[in-house]
């Protein structure tokens, strides 16, 4: 299929975001260096949320700041919101399936992307399991993937993108990961499929540029770090004493919080500029 994420050589960063004002700072983040990006729900948040008017903010939103800004649902578990979100026009879902057996992992992402050809819309899938807590994805061992299963996996499923557990985890990480590099570069030789890396928050931009120099990498998921500046931006605004009764003003704190998400998201949009696999220059 030709997605989005396979017709060029753009590689994307996809942050998580919950409501119309973190998606917002994430376009105006990536608006300000003119990248398109991935703003992307778990399903917790997909569920709560009101589906057609996020659809509409963000196709309204980013047509206006002049990038693209494709949605897509994560960590998705059940069919039928995978459907849900097709139908909402989300632009990309996630199969996650990876804490099954193979072959269970192989016939549910096959069953997915049987369903979303209708959709014409790329389908994520995991392989080996990254560890940590991702909202209601429970706590894994973690488990970096073994090559041989990700060659069966990849002739045996119509998966668009990958997600391959190679040492990186969700949350906070105690401690320097340590990133199989060498696994992605064994992989790499033997598929083209696109690859998704999880767990991006709290890699050092060293790790970031490497992880980007591999031409495969399309995507590298961003979502405990949008929640810490969500906070910081709250933190900020105690510290000015913006919520004392006196002076509290709603637009005050929340413009802390879209001030924060935006920063952090424009360091991390960053690192696409001047690689040779990002797409477009900036305009100066
Ligand atoms: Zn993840």
């Amino acid at each position: 299929m030709n997605t989005y994420i396979s017709t060029n050589s753009e590689q994307y960063f996809a942050f998580n975001i919950w409501d119309i004002e973190s998606a917002k700072a994430v376009m105006d983040a990536a608006a300000q260096w003119k990248k398109n990006l991935i703003l992307q729900t778990s399903t917790k948040a997909f569920q709560q949320m009101d589906k057609e008017e996020m659809r509409f903010f963000v196709a309204n939103y980013s047509g206006n700041t002049g990038i693209r800004a494709y949605l897509h649902l994560d960590h998705c578990k059940k069919m039928n919101l995978i459907q849900e979100a097709a139908r909402c026009k989300w632009d990309s879902v996630m199969i996650d399936a990876s804490e099954l057996p193979l072959e269970e992992n192989i016939r549910l992402t096959n069953e997915v992307c049987d369903a979303m050809k209708e959709y014409e819309i790329p389908v994520e899938a995991e392989i080996g399991q990254i560890s940590g807590a991702e909202e209601d994805v429970c706590v894994k061992e973690a488990g970096v993937a073994r090559f041989e299963d990700v060659c069966t996996f990849v002739k045996r499923t119509n998966a668009d993108m990958l997600a391959v557990a190679v040492g990186t985890a969700h949350g906070i990480y105690q401690g320097a990961p340590k990133l199989h590099y060498d696994l992605l570069e064994r992989i790499m030789r033997f598929t083209h499929i696109p690859l998704v890396i999880h767990g991006g928050t709290g890699l050092n931009d060293e790790t970031f540029r490497k992880l980007l120099s591999y031409k495969n990498v399309k995507k590298i998921n961003i979502s405990t770090d949008v929640k810490l500046a969500y906070r910081s931006g709250i933190y900020e605004s105690i510290r000015k004493g913006e919520l004392e009764e006196t002076r509290f003003d709603p637009l005050k704190v929340t413009g802390e919080i879209h001030d924060s998400i935006c920063k952090m998201a424009k360091e991390k949009l960053a690192l696409l500029c001047g690689n040779k696999n990002s797409g477009e220059k900036v305009e100066k």
